[in-house]
């Protein structure tokens, strides 16, 4: 049997393969494994980075989904960790209830989108980890803890945990009421948009920035709450099948014919309108990325993101980098999880993506090399190429976090090749 990432980059043949549909399940797996052989969890395999595979035991929770709390009084929901977000937010929906934010897909789990720090954008918001209120997690030693934010440090590790603290059974969240979002998207001159970008995330709820590379266009998207009626229906959806494939063209193209690229990007650019939509805050958040791709993103103080975005333009400018992929650019509020890219400071995220059948390292490479100079810190569920050194002086907490690791973990049952080197 074989697992594959998302992006087709990193695969596995694990010995056992187990998809259990109840806690006591899982607890069983534990109890029998734990200690002697190595365990892993999958979510939906949309990481980047190798945070899933193992040769040895990998539970996929495909069968261990669903809410089993609600409460619309305290704004609280509780929902098994192999829910999709997708399936999380449709029924929440049901309740006249929402996520505060969210990335811009909704294919992954709950817990894997947690466990690797998935964020949306917002300056006013945090990653999607500061949503949790307690989560409910299976330990090495067979144990069911419940941990809230009175744990402390524990709820500091738990709420960006790499599944390296034991496998989460059921999160609960701080949820909302339900709301509708409008977006606007626009296109601008990329040095006209770098100038009013922290007017921008200042002003709006939500901004998100697409800089098209060899052009000096950038497509910018604020979504804001709205009460007005929701615009969006099948056509939507139609449109945006058509674009992808669109898109899937130009990139095949570009891989057979990277000379190309450069003329590839300036055309797919031309082609960019604005738009605006209205409807329901879990249908407008998500977008459909039917052309798969490989894809590095840092987070680096705020304030440095305008001046990061312009030394990656000069690079690929001066480098001739054969991509056709945006470079994009959003923000997200300071937090206190030990693991947290956003730790301790406003953060802007900086993404840069690779069609998935060209090679990136090279290119990665170098904007690793410009993101560390802005004090950058990976996203962990995004490829990065730094040594085990380099990551724990990364994280201010990384060593707090160890050491919670080590207590709860002391076998390493919970580590997989890649994991291993960064904690023993
Ligand atoms: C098309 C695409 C778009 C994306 N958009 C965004 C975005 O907008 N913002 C952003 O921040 N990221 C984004 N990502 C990255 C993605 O959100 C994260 O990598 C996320 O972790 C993937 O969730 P998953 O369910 O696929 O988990 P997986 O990738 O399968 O696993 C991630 C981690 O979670 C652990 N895990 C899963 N379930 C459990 C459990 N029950 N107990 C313990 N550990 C567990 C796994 O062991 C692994 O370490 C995107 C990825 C793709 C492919």
């Amino acid at each position: 049997m074989n697992w594959t990432n998302w992006s087709g980059a990193h695969h596995c043949s694990p010995d056992q393969l187990l998809e259990p549909d109840s806690e006591a399940k899982l607890q069983a797996i534990v109890d029998r494994y734990a200690g002697e052989r190595t365990i892993r969890v999958a979510g939906s395999g949309h990481s980047f980075s190798p945070v899933v595979p193992t040769d040895d035991v990998l539970v996929s929770l495909a069968n261990y989904t669903g809410i089993t709390r609600v409460n619309p009084a305290t704004e609280q929901v509780t929902v098994r960790a192999g829910t999709t977000l997708g399936e999380l937010t449709t029924a929440l929906d049901d309740h006249g209830l929402a996520l505060k934010n969210m990335g811009d897909v909704d294919a992954q789990t709950v817990a894997g989108a947690l466990a690797t720090g998935t964020h949306g954008t917002g300056i006013d918001l945090g990653i999607m980890p500061t949503q949790i209120a307690s989560v409910r997690l299976i330990r090495a030693d067979g144990e069911c803890q419940t941990i809230e934010p009175a744990d402390g440090e524990q709820f500091r590790a738990i709420q960006l945990s790499l599944g390296t603290l034991g496998i989460i059974s059921e999160i609960t969240l701080n949820v909302r009421s339900a709301y509708r979002l409008r977006e606007n998207s626009w296109i601008e001159p990329l040095d006209a948009v770098l100038d009013k970008l922290e007017t921008l995330r200042a002003n709006n709820r939500h901004v998100e920035c697409f800089w098209f590379p060899h052009t000096d266009r950038a497509l910018i998207k604020t979504l804001n709450p709205t009460s007005a009626a929701p615009t969006r229906g099948v056509p939507y959806r139609l449109d945006e099948r058509a674009e992808n494939l669109a898109w899937g063209a130009v990139c095949r193209l570009s891989a057979r014919m990277p000379q190309l690229s450069p003329r590839l990007a300036r055309f797919v650019a031309g082609t960019l309108d604005g738009t605006t939509a209205v409807g329901p805050s879990h249908e407008i958040f998500p977008t459909m990325r039917a052309v798969r791709f490989n894809e590095m993103e840092y987070a680096v103080p705020a304030d440095a993101g305008v001046d990061a975005v312009r030394a990656l333009r000069a690079e690929i400018r001066d480098a001739e980098w054969p991509i056709v992929f945006p470079i994009e650019f959003r923000y997200t509020r300071g937090d206190d999880i030990l693991l947290s890219p956003a730790y301790g400071r406003d953060t802007a995220f900086i993404a840069v993506h690779a069609y998935h059948r060209t090679p990136y390292q090279a290119y990665f490479d170098a904007c690793e090399t410009i993101f560390a100079e802005y004090d950058g810190r990976p996203h962990w569920g995004k490829m990065n190429g730094c040594s085990p050194t380099a990551l724990r002086d990364r994280f201010p907490e990384f060593e707090t976090f160890a050491s919670i690791r080590a207590s709860f973990d002391p076998a390493g049952t919970f580590l997989n090749p890649e994991l291993e080197p960064l904690f023993q």
